[in-house]
């Protein structure tokens, strides 16, 4: 089935329900999949074909729910784009995609003007048409409105989601219809979805978890949908509030920044069902910190990765009472777990290995480069790159990214366990632990601290707060006071940005 048939589907069951909200605008599943039919006949006039690229620039917006499903109408292929990239940045997505169009959003089109007559695309902008740009009001005016029926298989390609890049230059990750209607299917299902739900996108829709989980999983029911186009702790707060939002899905940092807002406690938030997370690690301390500001115990962490669509293993809420802090032991819908080690064999309990996952979800390849696919996946598994261990009781906890784990002396050294620890002093409000390059050991660890007054002598403060906490060797011999660590988009800390900072002479 091709996913725009769902917002067809939607439109023909309930056409007048509420399909999108934004801002005060609200549009009924019948507009949206008019404006939609429009779009796509005007796409198709300016030459757009099965199989073509169309990038997308634009934040949480109706137009984007727009192009994405007019894209996909004709049987092209959408790359979403954050709307946070620089002009750079698009440019090599551009390149790399072979896009043949843009369609970017009137709030930050501006960005991309450098590349208009540079890069050849058709380069369309929401609002009005200026030079070089069409206008997407236009097109969906001038467009016609039956619904144009594109002949495609599950296997045919439909989606190529670039990676933020925490571990290197963004890779095109290329999935089909199969695989994004298998996630977002999951999602509907282990979350108990209705067309009665009622879902808040906050988080950019050009990622794998808030498009194919949440924006595609409440299209398979027919939810309402509420767009944000950013994040804040007040818009958070206050849009589910208003929309009585029930399924909200968030990267850790946005909900230890709404856990830390002054005004969290006046909002009205009961009508959430499902508060969830995942995209990076959270540790039980502030897992139970969330809840307990949130006053909830409908908090669902998330585990998985953009080449498993992402589908992986999940932390039900009445798993968090014991095992906060974990990722759970649950492979999700259509997915399938192990942690394995070098051999590929599964490890004992209590042993770190790799996460693999196998499923309907995962990628058909990383775009144009078969050598890094044929590393990713191996034998109907997807090496994720990360480290975990099971527990007695068979819930996996994530040790670290295997390309961040440290090798000292020999001995592996997991930045995320010391990282764990340093947050609970209370003058930290940030840390990065890294290895960094010693002529002896190798690499030594070293801490990147964020604090919230000076700490007058760091090193030792640190230290001393690791003493009988973690194991001596692991303890970092390095330390560096930082304003603030540098992350991507989606609030991940750039690790390597911290390796390339650290030039200090080791003794
Ligand atoms: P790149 O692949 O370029 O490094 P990225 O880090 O942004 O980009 P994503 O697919 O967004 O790639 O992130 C997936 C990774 O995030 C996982 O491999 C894992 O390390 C981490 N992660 C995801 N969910 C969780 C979770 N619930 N708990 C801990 N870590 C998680």
């Amino acid at each position: 089935m091709n996913i725009s048939e769902l917002l067809a589907r939607n439109a023909r069951k309930f056409p007048d329900k509420e399909a999108i909200i934004e801002g005060e605008v609200a549009l009924s599943y019948r507009e949206v999949d008019q404006n939609v039919n429009r779009l796509a006949s005007s796409l198709a006039r300016l030459g757009i074909r099965q199989g073509d690229k169309v990038a997308l620039y634009m934040p949480n917006t109706k137009e984007f729910a727009y192009a994405y499903f007019a894209v996909l109408r004709l049987g092209a292929i959408v790359v979403p784009v954050n709307a946070r990239l620089t002009a750079a940045e698009v440019q090599y997505i551009l390149g790399h995609s072979e896009a043949k169009a843009v369609i970017a959003h009137d709030w930050i089109y501006k960005e991309l003007e450098p590349l208009v007559g540079h890069v050849d695309v058709i380069w369309i902008k929401t609002g009005e048409a200026q030079d070089g740009w069409r206008s997407l009001s236009e097109l969906i005016a001038n467009g016609t409105a039956e619904t144009i029926v594109c002949p495609l298989k599950e296997d045919d390609e439909a989606t190529i989601l670039y990676t933020s890049g925490t571990t290197g230059k963004p890779k095109g990750v290329l999935f089909t219809y199969r695989n994004i209607l298998a996630v977002a299917n999951m999602m509907a299902f282990e979350t108990k979805m209705n067309k009665d739900s009622r879902l808040l996108h906050i988080m950019p829709l050009s990622h794998s978890a808030p498009l194919h989980l949440f924006f595609i999983g409440g299209m398979y029911v027919g939810a309402t949908h509420v767009l944000s186009p950013s994040f804040s702790p007040e818009a958070l707060l206050s849009l589910v509030e208003k929309h009585k939002i029930t399924h909200f899905f968030g990267a850790p940092v946005a909900y230890l920044l709404t856990a830390k807002h002054p005004r969290l406690y006046e909002h009205d938030l009961s009508s959430v069902q499902y508060w969830t997370y995942g995209g990076a690690p959270l540790s039980s301390n502030e897992v139970q910190f969330i809840a307990k500001q949130f006053r909830t115990d409908r908090l669902m962490c998330l585990y998985g990765l953009t080449e498993a669509g992402p589908n992986g293993v999940y932390l039900a809420p009445e798993e968090h009472a014991t095992k906060a802090g974990s990722v759970g032991k649950h492979a999700a819908l259509h997915c399938e777990v192990k942690i394995v080690d070098e051999y590929g064999n599964e490890v004992p309990v209590g042993e770190v290995g790799e996460v693999v996952l196998a499923g309907e979800g995962t990628m058909k390849g990383y775009y144009k480069d078969e050598e890094k696919t044929a590393e990713a996946l191996k034998n109907g598994w997807l090496y994720t790159g990360d480290l975990a261990r099971r527990d007695e009781d068979g819930y996996i906890w994530i040790v670290d990214r295997k390309k961040d784990m440290i090798i000292s002396g020999g001995v592996n050294v997991y930045p995320k366990e010391i990282e764990d620890v340093l947050r609970t002093h209370p003058a930290v409000v940030d840390v990065a632990v890294v290895g960094v390059p010693h002529p002896e050991w190798g690499e030594t660890v070293k801490a990147f601290v964020v604090t919230a007054q000076p700490i007058e002598n760091l090193a030792e403060e640190c230290k001393r707060f690791l003493e009988g906490k973690v194991a001596d060797y692991k303890i970092p011999r390095l330390y560096e006071e930082i304003r603030e660590l540098p992350r991507n988009t989606t609030g991940k800390v750039l690790k390597q940005v911290l390796r390339g900072m650290s030039n200090e002479t080791i003794a």
